[in-house]
């Protein structure tokens, strides 16, 4: 696969920093709200304990055993962020080419600020393949992205997640155990999975979304399943209704019944999933007259936006363009200008050439970002409330710091490997999703 370089915009005019924000909100000089004034801590403070921590994710169930980060040593956790910010320029210094960071859309400026690469999940995971002499590849994200990473990157190179805790509440909410059972149950209901029809289909194709386990993945490749992204999803759909008589499709439920609705699928084909409940809480008819079955799943920082929040934008704002993430509710989606990844929208305004107002239903670090470093538009976030994703909010520079130094002394902590057996099939099902349509590359910078 080939990396095409896209230009990332100039350096931002205004400060892009949601931990500045916060900190304002809590010190009294700021009169913008934040969901919880936990978020001033540092993530050291709730590493300790089970939770995805304050953000839009701390209402959510976290499974048990989810991986816990160890307490980071207190240089790094009563250091500055002047101090931090030089201790990481100085130990990218010393190993030069031997390491790439890679930087998530959603990640705090004070991380992206030292990233290689900048760009969604996928474009990230891709973007480490095009370092093939790094030894180690320090993923600023979530855990699926690391383990994403550790997929398509050489066997000798260590992808290193610097916050342990980093999960994904989305991702968490299918785990292997729930989707096979339900694989188990619609064979119940609709006969052998693998009998192809006349059509040479057969009766069920299970798609993932990237934000999901290495586990889940591997379940797809191995049951002629595919991944997708927020920006192929059409397309995977497509490729999985030439090749079976409906879909499931996990764990987002909104980017499923999102996309499938804007093919013409009616939402009375669309039943939903429970893991919970038995036969996902559907009854056997909704079941065999599906074409999309929609998994329980979805993302605590998209659920936060609203309809009201987007008349409210058209009545303060006139003319406002609102563009929103496809991991949104229907109904957000529907009442939005336009929907599109979190590449898609970046890329929608960096095209605009007269002055916009934009209204962005997405996570709060981008949008952020993206209103300093296009100061000519008007750029905000439609939920009024500073609420960054729980998770990617972990990686603090106190952890990049950490496991950079830790780098520099020739130790690799936090390494996330994802085992050949599961590996293995879960390439199967990236690849087929790349046959399909290749994604666009992440941003050099
Ligand atoms: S923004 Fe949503 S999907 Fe992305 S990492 Fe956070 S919880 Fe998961």
């Amino acid at each position: 696969m080939s990396i095409t370089f896209v230009p990332t915009p100039s350096v931002p005019t205004s400060d892009a920093s949601v931990d500045h924000a916060i900190q304002a909100i809590v010190a009294g000089a700021s009169t913008d709200a934040t969901c919880t004034t936990d978020l001033a801590a540092g993530p050291w403070d709730f590493d300790i304990r089970p939770g995805y921590g304050p953000g839009s994710s701390m209402g959510d169930v976290i499974p048990t055993g989810a991986p816990r980060q160890g307490e980071l040593p207190a240089e790094y956790r009563e250091a500055t962020e002047e101090e931090l910010d030089r201790r990481i320029r100085a130990a990218k210094e010393v190993l030069g080419d031997r390491v790439v960071i890679l930087g998530h859309f959603y990640q705090r400026e004070e991380v992206v600020r030292h990233a290689d690469y900048v760009g969604d999940s996928f474009q990230l995971a891709t973007a480490a393949k095009d370092r093939p002499d790094a030894e180690a590849i320090v993923f600023c994200g979530v855990h699926f992205m690391a383990e994403t990473a550790d997929l398509l990157s050489g066997p000798d190179q260590a992808v290193v997640l610097p916050n342990l805790a980093a999960g994904c509440s989305m991702a968490d909410m299918a785990d292997i155990g729930q989707v096979e059972d339900c694989w188990e149950q619609l064979a119940d209901v609709l006969g052998d999975l693998d009998e192809q029809d006349e059509d040479g289909r057969v009766p069920v194709i299970p798609v993932t979304y990237m934000n999901s386990s290495a586990a889940i993945k591997g379940f797809v490749g191995r049951h002629g399943g595919i991944v997708c992204t927020s920006s192929n999803a059409q397309t995977v759909l497509e490729w999985a209704f030439e090749r079976g008589r409906r879909v499931l499709f996990f764990p987002d439920q909104h980017l499923g019944r999102n996309t499938a609705k804007a093919m013409g699928v009616p939402l009375s084909q669309m039943p939903m999933w429970n893991p919970r409940k038995p036969i996902g809480g559907s009854t056997e008819a909704e079941l065999a007259d599906s074409r999309v079955i929609l998994w329980h799943g979805f993302c605590s920082v998209h659920r936060r936006f609203t309809v009201g929040q987007i008349d409210q934008a058209r009545a303060e704002h006139p003319g406002v363009r609102v563009i929103v993430h496809p991991e949104c509710p229907m109904e957000v989606v529907d009442a939005a200008d336009e929907a599109g990844s979190t590449d898609y929208i970046r890329r929608a305004i960096a095209a605009a050439t007269e002055p916009t107002t934009f209204a962005i239903g997405t996570e709060i670090n981008l949008v952020r970002r993206l209103a300093a470093q296009f100061p000519q538009h008007e750029i905000f976030c439609l939920d009024p409330v500073v609420c960054p994703c729980s998770t990617m909010y972990r990686i603090h520079p106190g952890y990049l710091a950490w496991v950079l130094e830790e780098l520099v002394a020739g130790r690799t902590p936090n390494r996330i490997r994802v085992t050949s057996d599961v590996a293995d099939p879960a390439r199967t099902a990236l690849e087929r999703m790349l046959a399909a349509k290749p994604p666009v590359a992440a941003s050099a910078r």
